[in-house]
């Protein structure tokens, strides 16, 4: 399987690439963030909780958010693999993450993180939230929250994957296709060497 953990704060372009890159090589695409907001609009239990904390940029608790997203790799059996988006995004994520990929004699084939400055975070995040519909999109003190959030809470997973041999740091400015090609090179490469195929 080819597993892969599309990485970076919030507005580097995660969900973009995720659903170019599953197309390309066939992978389920699973985004935590649009799995709360379905159950938030179908107002759901799982709805009901994740709602307070994304209103004000925070993270859903991790029982809650684990549970969640071990029920949608399990919805997904006979994958080829998956794109992990907006998960992990702490280390009790990443260790359960692992737990329930080794249980199906599989692993994370690589972390790619989009590096992206702070500044043209907040300007597409702002723009996108012209349109997106998002609350936590539209106003900038709950987008410097979650900035924040991602490096108190999230950006250390960088160094746990790096400490496995799979953090593959890529830079998220520019182009869409530009980026995507970026991205194409490292995951040809590791299919190319097999280490992906685990
Ligand atoms: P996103 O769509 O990835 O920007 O996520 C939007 C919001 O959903 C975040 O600000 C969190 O409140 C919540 N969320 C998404 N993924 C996670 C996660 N892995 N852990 C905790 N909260 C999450």
């Amino acid at each position: 399987m080819t597993n892969l953990v599309l990485f970076g704060p919030p507005g580097a372009g995660k969900g973009t690439q995720a659903s170019i890159l599953k197309d390309k090589y066939g992978l389920i695409h699973i985004s935590t963030g649009d799995v709360f907001r379905e159950n938030i609009k179908k107002e759901t239990t799982l709805g009901r909780h994740a709602k307070s904390y994304m209103e004000k940029g925070q993270l859903v608790p991790d029982n809650i958010t684990i549970k969640m997203l071990e029920a949608e790799v399990d919805n997904n059996t006979g994958a080829k693999g998956f794109i992990f988006d907006g998960f992990p995004r702490t280390s009790a994520q990443a260790d359960a993450l692992a737990e329930l990929l080794a249980e199906k004699r599989t692993g994370i084939s690589a972390m790619i993180a989009l590096e992206v400055d702070d500044k043209i975070l907040i300007e597409r995040l702002l723009k996108r939230g012209e349109t997106s519909g998002r609350a936590d999109d539209a106003d900038e003190s709950i987008i410097k929250n979650r900035i924040k959030v991602y490096y108190d809470e999230t950006e250390i997973l960088k160094k746990y994957y790096q400490q496995r041999g799979k953090y593959y740091g890529i830079n998220g400015v520019g182009e869409v296709e530009e980026i995507t090609e970026r991205i194409r090179t490292v995951v040809d490469q590791l299919q190319k060497l097999n280490k992906s195929i685990l």
